[in-house]
């Protein structure tokens, strides 16, 4: 299928309220041009370097989504035009955030990111952290940052029960957090699980290769 075919049939299956964000990692700028024209804004990229790149060939009206872990110190390269980081995985990464994001004046879009997968591998904060860091950004440390959410990537795995109980323990996270203050985003889901994201209360859905196919790195 074509990439044209594939967005609209994701599109199809999504609810109005569920936000995609196009997952354009090691495809090319020309693929990403494509999805635009069919009307997409928000995509999604895991490497700053690659960003880089891409950014000054692309309409200036796309919302950048970072999803990938990010380190301390490219911050900085991002800094001034990023619409949303969703991989916020520590205290650390956040004050620094908080710190570049003055410097341009600007209030950088965040979602901590929880683990919940079964695996190691997986970046994020324990659960109790998450709502530690929350309870900071509450107080008002980090004053250049609005937290609109969280994100969470369950266990790679068949077991559809295993996957929907990872995703139900972060709805419910989000349930309590937003009980404090209004939080926007909850982000769930990938090409293979989600319908199942969507059925546990994702609002926000990160889809790569389902529109652009399986992954081949040329600019
Ligand atoms: C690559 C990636 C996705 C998209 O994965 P697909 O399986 O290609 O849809 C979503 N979220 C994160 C954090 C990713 O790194």
């Amino acid at each position: 299928m074509s990439i044209q075919e594939n967005y609209n049939k994701i599109k199809k299956q999504l609810p109005e309220n569920v936000e995609l964000v196009a997952v354009s990692k090691t495809h090319p700028v020309s693929a990403i041009q494509e999805v635009y024209e069919l009307g997409q804004r928000v995509f999604g990229e895991n490497k700053v370097q690659e960003l880089m790149e891409k950014f000054p060939l692309l309409p200036k009206d796309i919302q950048w989504h970072l999803i990938g872990h990010l380190q301390t110190n490219k911050v900085k390269y991002i800094a001034e035009f990023i619409d949303t980081i969703q991989s916020v995985d520590s205290e650390k990464l956040i004050i620094e955030i908080n710190k570049e994001s003055g410097k341009y004046d600007r209030k950088i879009k965040v979602l901590l990111q929880v683990k919940i997968a079964e695996e190691d591998s997986k970046f994020g904060l324990e659960i109790n952290e998450a709502k530690e860091l929350f309870q900071q950004y509450l107080s008002g440390e980090f004053p250049n940052v609005e937290i609109t959410g969280l994100m969470g990537m369950a266990t790679f795995t068949d077991d559809k029960n295993q996957v929907k109980s990872e995703f139900l323990t972060l709805k419910k996270v989000f349930d309590e957090l937003n009980q404090l203050t209004t939080l926007e985003t909850l982000s769930m889901g990938m090409s293979d699980d989600f319908p199942i994201a969507i059925e546990c209360g994702a609002n926000s859905v990160r889809v790569g290769s389902a529109i652009f196919g399986n992954r081949n790195y040329t600019i």
